[in-house]
């Protein structure tokens, strides 16, 4: 372990809160809590009689609404 040799990548991109799930790219919540508050929030905005699901990313441990 003497020898690494690691280095920076330069096209490593900061990851901003969101991940692709499927072909949608998804706005990251980090708590249930913090998703359903957003569900409202867009449902009222759009005026939209059902609300949106709140739903554990299958990849990572945060949260995504889903449209249906
Ligand atoms: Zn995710």
């Amino acid at each position: 372990m003497a020898n690494r040799n690691k280095h920076l990548n330069p096209n490593q991109v900061y990851e901003p809160a969101r991940c692709w799930v499927g072909d949608t790219h998804k706005i990251i919540y980090d708590t249930q809590e913090e998703a359903e508050l957003a569900a409202k929030v867009a449902a009222y905005d759009h005026n939209l009689g059902t609300s949106l699901k709140v739903y554990k990313c299958p990849y990572a441990n945060h949260y995504h609404l889903a449209s249906e």
